[in-house]
């Protein structure tokens, strides 16, 4: 089976395309000559999931999956949520949203969050979603240097070191996007020969 990620992003590509069994041949934005930008105008990570799956599949008629992931923090009622990779302004900065966030937990002891990533898949038009969230917590301050986005301010429930203290693949054996991967990976081998 051919299925497209809806991603150029080669650290998703990789992550995933190791996991997926040999009879499913995986396919970027890249390999089916797509240079769209893709619609997110959804209000909610299940929404936007769904929108840019929905968008491959009707467009270039591939079966297709998209992701989309939100930080969310108890105290700023569940910001930034869906506005994670551009909190602090449309430049997307990974800096700058990271010191928004401390920046408006100064003050505030109740330093709860969690990752959530929200996959849609279609194949043949229908869809299913699978979720995966890694619970934890807003540090003081920045610590680490590998990963990405909020990386260096989250540290998870299972260990006593933040996302960017970790090697990659002890951080996608616990992480929202890997819990996600994992159900995608279960189904996707459970139903290949339907
Ligand atoms: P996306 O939906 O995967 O593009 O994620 C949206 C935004 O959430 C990113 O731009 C990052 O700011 C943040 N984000 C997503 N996944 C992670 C992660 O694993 N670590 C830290 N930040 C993340």
């Amino acid at each position: 089976m051919k299925l497209v990620f809806a991603t150029n992003n080669p650290h998703k590509l990789q992550e995933i395309s190791h996991l997926l069994s040999n009879s499913i041949e995986l396919l970027s934005l890249n390999d089916i000559n797509c240079n769209d930008e893709i619609p997110e105008n959804q209000e909610t990570l299940e929404g936007n999931a769904a929108e840019k799956s929905f968008y491959i599949y009707n467009k270039y008629g591939f079966n297709c999956f998209a992701d989309d992931t939100g930080l969310e923090i108890e105290a700023l009622n569940g910001e930034p949520g869906v506005y994670s990779a551009r909190y602090a302004g449309d430049e997307r900065s990974a800096e700058n949203n990271m010191n928004l966030v401390l920046e408006k937990l100064a003050k505030i002891k109740n330093r709860k969050a969690r990752f959530r990533t929200v996959i849609s898949l279609v194949i043949d038009g229908h869809e299913i979603q699978f979720e995966g969230i890694v619970d934890g917590q807003i540090l003081e301050e920045k610590r680490g240097k590998t990963g990405f986005g909020y990386d260096p301010i989250f540290q998870p429930e299972e260990s006593h070191l933040s996302f960017a203290e970790m090697p990659m693949e002890e951080k996608s054996k616990i992480s929202h996007r890997g819990r996600a991967v994992q159900k995608l990976v279960e189904y996707l081998i459970q139903h290949k020969d339907n």
